[in-house]
């Protein structure tokens, strides 16, 4: 037969022709992305073949199962993708090669007119991926064999400028080759190992097999698609290993499917190890971001906050719209929707995995929890679930053991109404704080933070389970019992703290009889209520740079009861000058405790003379 006299020629409708003219003339970076446009197309066409399998309906060669096979000729500069799936008969080859149907289309190709460099990574998107081939190739040609028995073979070609031909072609397998002529520049893409490289990036999990020159290419499953009670450990590790290029097993999986308020399918991993802490730098997530299982962008940015980076893994969404754009898509309600949906999942799954295996729990804890005190602290959305899962050491609890916010709860007596942490450097610091003494003395429990950023966590979260959180130093507690023996009277301790003031004039604020000292002789308490010790060391670590010393900002609280109070009591009339040096290193041995005497110089003189004249009188 002769086919020359055959040809049809077509012309392409406007807007592919438009299309055809800026992806021909225009230089993209990311021309590679043809190879995941035409593989991805195949593998649709293979899914559609086993849906009408399953219909029943009646196949061309049935025998071919569905796959996809890719071919490069480094010599002639060819690519030949090439599917077993549906094919098309010249309807469709006339209707899907040569028009569009698709109404977010024009958008589409608005965009990339205006565009100074085009987003043309999301063409697959548009419903135009096929033309994506004329960004790399001067001549495409298509040959398809509809799975309808009776149908023929059919040729396509184009140069993309001008129109395209259609020939009878006789004998042709069920399903649809495509190969590209490369450009002069392109002809990178006939190179076998280029070829692979852009096939393990985009199509790894594309759910048929993909063979490069005979040799098969995608081995791992997109087991995110399946159902968890078919996975295997080993399966999940493998895969792992895999997204996560990390060789370790996740310290947690997370697994799951959602249909509302969004179709979702994800696959979430903490590895076991906080790459941030090793020394690697600030880490990226590596949660890539997939359209039935079609990568549609790498490390997608804005899937999740950024305070859950160190998560690894896939999330699959058959909602993602039409027109959406890489650099838009951050601000899209959908992608803030599908940030917000996983992010609540994730911290879920984490307060469920704290309450069933505490031990690994904490490890995590150990390794992460900077990351969710940065939650807690820059992101308002998710504050409650992440008090949750702060953990603590605390004084009811051996060393070592930690609690969460909600089990301290717990414990409280119904006359406590307040959590009660206290900032502290360890364990032993904690228990020899006099800001601790009157909590001992009550009986109430407080939690111990020895990180630097509590505080702010403190003053972010403000309350947990309605309880407002409250730092030691700020606690109004008093002692309730009555007084100690020795203890001075209400009247000469109120006088010693007159003559203290004045004493001590602008080094301290007011001067005050304490009601929560026991042990200790003296307290610093801040005069500004909001203000802690720590911000107070950090303004003035700042304020130091830029101008003079602040005025005494700190009140002193005597204990009446100390014995180093009711000497000196008892010397200050008659030795006043040894009194007022007394009253002097008292404050500063208070101003040490609270972590808020910069120079000890002056301290230490005072002190040696103090101690010259202690050995002096007992020679
Ligand atoms: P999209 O695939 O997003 O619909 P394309 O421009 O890539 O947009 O393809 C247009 C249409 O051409 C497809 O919808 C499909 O019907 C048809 N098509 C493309 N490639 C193939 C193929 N390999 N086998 C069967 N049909 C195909």
């Amino acid at each position: 037969m002769d086919f020359m006299s055959k040809t049809e020629t077509h012309h392409f409708q406007a807007e592919i022709q438009q299309l055809l003219n800026i992806v021909i003339h225009s230089l993209y970076t990311d021309k590679e992305i043809f190879v995941r446009e035409l593989i991805s197309n195949g593998a649709d066409a293979c899914e559609k073949l086993r849906f009408k399998q399953s219909a029943g309906s009646s196949i061309h060669q049935s025998d071919i199962a569905p796959g996809i096979s890719v071919t490069t000729d480094e010599q002639a500069g060819m690519i030949t993708i090439a599917d077993t799936g549906l094919g098309m008969t010249h309807g469709e080859l006339v209707e899907n090669l040569g028009t569009i149907a698709h109404s977010g289309t024009k958008a589409f190709l608005k965009q990339l007119a205006e565009d100074k460099k085009p987003d043309v990574g999301l063409i697959g998107q548009f419903g135009v991926g096929f033309y994506s081939a004329f960004m790399v190739a001067k001549r495409v040609t298509v040959w398809s064999r509809s799975f309808e028995p009776e149908e023929t073979g059919w040729q396509w070609t184009s140069e993309g400028m001008g129109g395209y031909e259609l020939a009878p072609a006789d004998e042709l397998p069920r399903g649809t080759k495509i190969t590209l002529e490369l450009k002069e520049d392109a002809k990178d893409f006939s190179q076998p190992s280029t070829v692979e490289r852009i096939i393990q990036r985009y199509s790894s999990f594309v759910p048929f097999p993909i063979e490069l020159n005979g040799k098969r290419l995608n081995t791992v499953q997109a087991i995110w698609a399946r159902s968890k009670n078919e996975i295997k450990e080993e399966e999940y590790n493998e895969f792992y290993t895999f997204v996560g290029h990390d060789h370790e097993k996740p310290r947690f999986r997370l697994h799951f499917n959602a249909d509302a308020p969004l179709v979702i399918q994800a696959l979430l991993f903490v590895p076991s190890k906080n790459f941030e802490t090793l020394g690697m730098g600030r880490i990226e997530s590596e949660v890539n971001l997939y359209c039935r299982k079609v990568l549609i962008q790498a490390k997608a940015k804005g899937l999740f906050p950024e305070w859950l980076r160190f998560l690894k893994g896939v999330v699959d969404s058959e909602d993602l719209p039409l027109n959406i754009s890489r650099e838009t898509m951050q601000d899209t309600s959908l992608l803030q929707k599908l940030n917000k949906v996983l992010t609540s999942r994730f911290l879920k799954f984490l307060d469920e995995q704290s309450e069933k295996d505490v031990e690994t729990y904490e490890k995590f804890y150990a390794e992460y929890q900077r990351f969710l005190k940065e939650g807690i602290v820059t992101d308002f959305t998710h504050k409650e679930a992440l008090g949750k899962l702060l953990r603590y050491e605390s004084s009811t609890l051996e060393k070592g053991k930690l609690t969460s916010l909600a089990d301290y709860v717990k414990r409280m007596p119904p006359e406590q109404k307040e959590i009660y942490c206290l900032l502290t450097g360890n364990r032993a610091a904690a228990e020899a704080s006099p800001y601790f003494e009157v909590f001992r003395e009550r009986k109430f429990e407080v939690l111990f933070l020895y990180d630097a950023w509590d505080e702010f966590v403190i003053e972010h979260l403000h309350t947990f389970d309605g309880k407002p959180l409250k730092l030691a130093e700020k606690a109004e507690l008093d002692l309730s019992e009555a007084k100690k023996e020795g203890a001075l009277s209400d009247e000469a301790a109120t006088s010693l703290a007159k003559w203290l003031k004045e004493n001590l004039g602008d080094k301290v604020g007011e001067v005050r009889v304490s009601k929560r000292l026991v042990d200790s002789p003296a307290v610093i308490v801040d005069a500004d209520k909001f203000m802690t010790s720590s911000m107070r060391r950090m303004m003035k670590s700042m304020k130091q740079e830029a101008g003079p010393d602040m005025p005494a900002t700190h009140d002193l609280e005597i204990n009446p009861a100390h014995s180093l109070i009711t000497r000196l009591e008892a010397i200050r009339q008659e030795n006043g000058e040894l009194a007022t040096s007394v009253a002097e290193q008292i404050l500063d041995n208070a101003r040490i405790v609270a972590g808020q005497l910069e120079d000890p110089r002056a301290m230490l003189t005072r002190l040696n003379t103090l101690l010259e004249r202690v050995l002096s009188k007992g020679a």
